[in-house]
This record gives structure tokens, sequence and C-alpha cells, in this order.
């Protein structure tokens, strides 16, 4: 059986874009390095060698486990980033290569002192062999099966890989250093938006993993400041309309959406159906991606039996009406059994076919 892409297409963008002619409420999955390494049994550095195995290997990986989403993971400002920044700064050693998982930054050394932040050279990302290849294999998943793919851009997650924990001190200690960094890796990310359109074309949408929304970070006023500004900026230049996607334990759903337009919000957390009833109810326009399915929880450690019931709880609250996705947030772990996460698929076709019967 041949997947059909096409209706995975129809059923995401019609979702966001808020269309009745929905069938039923798509299945969004991160997918990362380790979930397609363990599908296909490559390794990370096979993955990455060639812009065509990567392109086939995540889509053997999407397809078992039955999406309506698919995405390049290393075409991200997390680790992917600070490789390109320890690339430009030669500070390589920074960066610790593994078998099975996407190479992981030594947080904080990049930028340790307030002279490595002043002398920061930003990346040229069309020299940098990772994003060169990711790019491209985002440009043959496009074209293979024709899935316009969401560039996904950020400020805070890259601040944490290049100042780690200095840059809360930073906040209280010496805010405008650490604007100054903010407004690098705002370059930086622009310098990928600018490689995307060159490669890949046009995005349908920008996903902003946005981690600096989340009250155990910061104040909100913060948050603005160090990322909420930027991406004020991003969406000047890019006009797509911008979901955004925090998955830590408090975000600031409610108050964000005040301050920026977002199409949509995509989180895990809180785990308290009603809030996110509550959020349906005053941000109608504003498509739930999530809304309460933890990968560290009954995905985990639960059975599909689990995974089943809290699919059907967000479905029979949430999906009414349209604008849901359902998703498990953030990207699923190394150990979380495949019966868990193809538990999904299953219960959206007993659940998720619109109209939505309620009981
Ligand atoms: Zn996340």
């Amino acid at each position: 059986m041949t997947k059909d892409w096409a209706a995975s297409v129809n059923r995401i963008f019609r979702t966001i874009s808020g269309s009745k002619r929905v069938d039923k409420v798509p299945f969004l999955a991160f997918a990362g390095e380790q979930m397609i390494c363990r599908v296909t049994g490559k390794t990370v550095k096979e993955l990455y060698s060639s812009p065509k195995v990567y392109a086939n290997a995540i889509i053997t990986t999407f397809e078992f486990l039955n999406t309506d989403s698919i995405n390049v993971p290393s075409a991200y400002a997390g680790p992917s980033e600070a490789l390109a920044f320890a690339e430009a700064n030669n500070k390589l050693d920074t960066i610790k290569w593994f078998d099975y998982q996407p190479p992981m930054c030594n947080q904080g050394a990049i930028c340790k002192s307030e002279e490595d932040i002043e002398k920061l050279e930003i990346p040229d990302h069309s020299k940098n062999n990772l994003w060169k290849n990711s790019l491209l294999a985002a440009k043959m998943i496009n074209e293979k099966i024709k899935f316009p793919q969401v560039i996904s851009l950020s400020i805070w997650s890259v601040v944490q890989e290049l100042r780690g924990i200095e840059a809360y001190k930073d906040m209280r200690r010496n805010p405008d250093l650490l604007l100054k960094l903010c407004e690098k890796i705002y370059e930086s990310q622009m310098d990928i938006y600018e490689n995307w359109l060159e490669i890949v074309g046009m995005p349908p949408n920008v996903f902003i993993a946005g981690y600096a929304f989340n009250r155990h970070m910061m104040s909100f006023q913060d948050s603005m400041r160090y990322e909420g500004q930027f991406i004020k900026r991003m969406m000047n230049k890019i006009n797509v309309p911008f979901m955004l996607h925090n998955c830590g334990t408090s975000p600031y759903f409610t108050e964000v959406v005040k301050e920026i337009n977002f199409i949509a919000v995509n989180g895990s957390h809180p785990l308290d159906i009603e809030y996110w009833i509550d959020f349906k109810k005053k941000y109608p326009k504003i498509v739930i991606i999530g809304a309460n399915i933890d990968v560290s929880r009954e995905m985990l450690t639960g059975t599909p039996s689990d995974v089943e019931k809290k699919v059907k709880e967000n479905i029979l609250n949430l999906a009414p009406g349209g604008r849901y996705i359902c998703c498990p947030v953030c990207s699923l772990p190394w150990g979380v059994p495949i019966p868990n996460i193809l538990a999904i698929p299953k219960a959206i076709e007993k659940y998720g076919h619109y109209p939505i019967k309620i009981n």
C-alpha cells in the first residue's frame, strides 16, 4: 500500500487554514534523527552524508509511523545551528557526534566570554555541509511526494546552545550583551531563510521553536524582549503565517497570542484539557496542534490503549469545529514503543472522522 501524501497535504494545510473541507483530524509528529535511525537502521552520519539517502530515510520513517506530516529534523535551529556557529568560529571541538542521535553542543562553550559574543561570526549556511544537505533533502521531499516543507526558526533555543546557563545571568547583569547575541542569532536565522528560499523555495508557513515563552524560563516581558521582538521582525520579512511551538511545562500561549499573530500553537502543556477547551473558546481562529499528548508520559510508559484514551479526549474536546491537529509533543524519544505511536493514527481512524461524533 503506498501512502496517499496528497490526502495528507490537504488534511494538514486545510486544517491550518480553517477550511471545513477536511476528512479527518490530521496526525503530526516529530520524528528526529533517533527515530529515523531506529526505523531505517542507518547512522546519523550516513543520513547526513547524502541528501538522497537522507530524504528517502525521512520519507520511509514518516510513512512507517503513518503521519500526515513530514519534515527534515536537522533543518532546525537547535544542534544544527550550534554546529554552524561552531564551524564559522573555529570551535568544532565543542561539538560531540553520536551514531544514533544528532550532534550535541557543549552548551555555553561557543559563547563563553563577553568577547566571544562581541567577535561571534555569523555562519554562511551555504558553506555548511549539514545545512546544505538538509535543505537539499527538504527540496527532494517537496519534489518527490509534493509535501511543501515548513521552515523552522528560533532565537532562544540557539541562545541556549551558544551561551548556556550564563544567558540567564546575563538577563540580570548584562541584558545589552544578551541582546547583542540575540541580534546575531536573528541575522543567522535570516541567512537560513535566504538559503531556504534559494534551495527549497517559499515555505507555506514558519514554525517558530519559541522556547523563551515558558514561565519556568523567564518572565513574559523577558520572553518578548529576547525572542518575541525578533519574531515580529521575522514576520515583517517573511509574509506567511507563523506557528508557535513550545513544549515546556508552563507555556505563555494565552499571553503571547495577544502580542503576536500566530496561526497555530503547538505544545503538550498544560496537561489539563480544560485549559485547551478554554483556549479554543477564547481563540477559535487559532489552530491547536497538540494539545496535552506528552511524549514522556503515556506515550513512553503507557500502553496503546492509554494513548488511545488520550487521543480520544483531545479529539472529542478540540476537533469539533476544526482547526485541530493531533500531535504528540515534542520529538519522539528513542525509547517510545512503536505500538504506542501507531495507536495515534488508529485512534484518529476511530474517533477523528468529520463530523466528530461525540458518543
Ligand atoms: Zn520542543
